[in-house]
């Protein structure tokens, strides 16, 4: 079982950022949190070598940032037990 983090994961909009901006690699969706923000959607993002509309598009279809990190992600039933308030999507 994975803590709650105080933080919402910039990609994933999953409760699992523990000190925000400080590279942490989240469970979820293996986002690593280099500072990208919501503002900055299209910025490419150099930790995750994507956008983060990319990452946010990629985890909507695959439960992940990309193909390499979805046998890296916590499990569906892991997930379910997390804290989760979804934010506009853009497409
Ligand atoms: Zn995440």
């Amino acid at each position: 079982m994975i803590p709650e983090g105080r933080f919402q994961c910039v990609c994933c909009d999953y409760y699992t950022v523990v000190d925000r901006h400080s590279f942490e690699v989240c469970p979820v969706c293996y986002w690593e949190d280099d500072g990208s923000t919501m503002a900055r959607l299209d910025v490419e993002s150099r930790s995750n070598h994507m956008t983060l509309r990319d990452a946010r598009k990629s985890f909507e279809a695959i439960g992940a940032i990309d193909q390499s990190a979805v046998s890296l992600v916590v499990s569906a039933s892991e997930r379910a037990g997390l804290r989760r308030e979804l934010r506009a999507t853009y497409h």
